[in-house]
């Protein structure tokens, strides 16, 4: 039977697990069994006794699942662990499998290591956003869990209640939202923002976005910038250039000073994030105002962000959240734990593993085979 190993993740702060007991017996049916270290889900809610019910099989030590699994399945791997994952090398083995998030953009010292062990390995931020692989889109999952949560933190810092309401006290205003970005996360927020009852205006450079912003009951503001041309092949934003970004920030700088939260989602993959807000954009909002930048992590969208920091400045917070899904562990590990699943099901079937690289998702995400790097992110 092929073994399928589910260590603790190490990186710090990091409370998801990559499998939850629910999906154990998916992969009984693909013919594979599951060795989790012991207290691996439990951060997340998840504790030994519930895998062992669905028939896994819990051990002591991180050793014992890397040297039996021939799979190993984690949340943040290599690279997307830059303080404990160097330390797993020594543990993966020639022909072993590794599928989890591994920043392969910026990690490739580190992959090449992985190359040169033997070892297979996936990285999940590298799914084709095809509706084929929605059902495996770990980056969908977290960034909608980013949306959410970043509302949540942008309501609890600011100092007026989101919704409108009428009371015996008076009438209280309900609070301008703007998400800046409306990919997963952005159109996770406006939604988010909308229950609790703000104003929200969203903006995002493709124009494909407006349509879903507005279906949102979100307004969608227009520079007249947004293009078609700012979307490469894949759907996702293209690196516009300073030129375009200064202009851009000019035509937000209205919309920014009226609204009392900025939720701040834009990015592009591989890129370090635009900065659409100056210091002296958040000059200009209202003292009290709450400004949530969930691309701290990649350089964050506005200038004076610090990731993992609040910031304050001219009476304005500047929040840098970082591992946002993390503070959700255990939704969160639901959401990655089926989505591994479904991608693992393209991978072994009657209990064996067969990489068929003629499938786009397994060949798109596939980083390190035969002592070689394989993907065409590194040429
Ligand atoms: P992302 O996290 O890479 O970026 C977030 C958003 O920021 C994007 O919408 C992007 O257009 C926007 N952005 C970038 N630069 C900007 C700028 N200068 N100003 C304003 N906005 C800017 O995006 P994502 O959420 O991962 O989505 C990427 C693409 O994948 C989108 O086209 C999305 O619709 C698509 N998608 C498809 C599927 C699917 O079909 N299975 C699933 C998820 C996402």
């Amino acid at each position: 039977m092929i073994k399928i190993g589910v260590p603790k993740e190490t990186y710090p702060g990091e409370t998801r697990v990559a499998l939850i007991p629910a999906n154990v017996p998916n992969f009984k049916k693909m013919g594979a069994e599951i060795i989790v270290e012991s207290g691996a889900g439990e951060k997340a809610g998840y504790p030994d006794s519930e895998y062992l019910e669905k028939g896994a099989q819990i051990v002591k030590s991180r050793e014992e699942v890397f040297s039996n699994a021939d799979v190993i399945l984690q949340v943040r791997a290599l690279g997307a662990n830059p303080v404990e994952g160097k330390k797993d090398i020594a543990l993966l083995k020639n022909g072993q499998i590794l599928i989890g998030f591994m920043e392969p953009f910026l990690a490739k010292d580190l992959i090449e290591e992985v190359a040169q062990k033997g070892v297979i390995s996936f990285a999940l931020e590298l799914l084709p956003r095809t509706s084929r692989a929605q059902s495996m889109d770990v980056l969908s999952s977290m960034a909608t869990i980013s949306g959410y949560k970043a509302v949540l933190i942008a309501a609890s810092y600011l100092p007026k209640m989101f919704p409108m309401l009428t009371t015996a006290a008076g009438t209280i205003l309900p609070a301008n939202v703007f998400v800046i970005g409306a990919g997963v996360a952005g159109l996770q927020a406006i939604a988010t923002a909308r229950r609790l009852g703000a104003v929200v205006r969203a903006y995002d450079i493709r124009p494909a976005t407006k349509q879903e912003v507005e279906s949102l009951g979100a307004k969608f503001v227009e520079l007249g910038l947004e293009s078609q041309e700012a979307e490469d092949k894949r759907g996702y934003a293209k690196d516009m250039g300073e030129e375009f970004y200064r202009r851009q920030r000019e035509m937000l700088t209205k919309v920014v000073a009226e609204s009392d939260v900025v939720i701040s989602t834009a990015s592009v993959p591989g890129k370090k994030a635009p900065v659409l807000i100056t210091e002296e954009m958040v000059k200009g909002m209202k003292p009290g105002s709450v400004i949530v930048d969930l691309s701290a992590e990649r350089g964050g969208n506005c200038e004076l962000t610090k990731p993992g920091e609040i910031v304050e400045k001219y009476g304005v917070k500047i929040i840098g959240p970082v591992n946002v899904p993390a503070t959700v562990p255990y939704h969160a590990s639901q959401m990655y734990s089926k989505n591994i699943t479904n991608f693992c099901s393209l991978l072994i079937k009657n209990g064996e593993i067969n990489i068929n690289l003629n499938d786009d998702i397994l060949s798109s995400t596939l980083l390190t085979k035969d002592g070689k790097l394989t993907n065409s992110i590194f040429d």
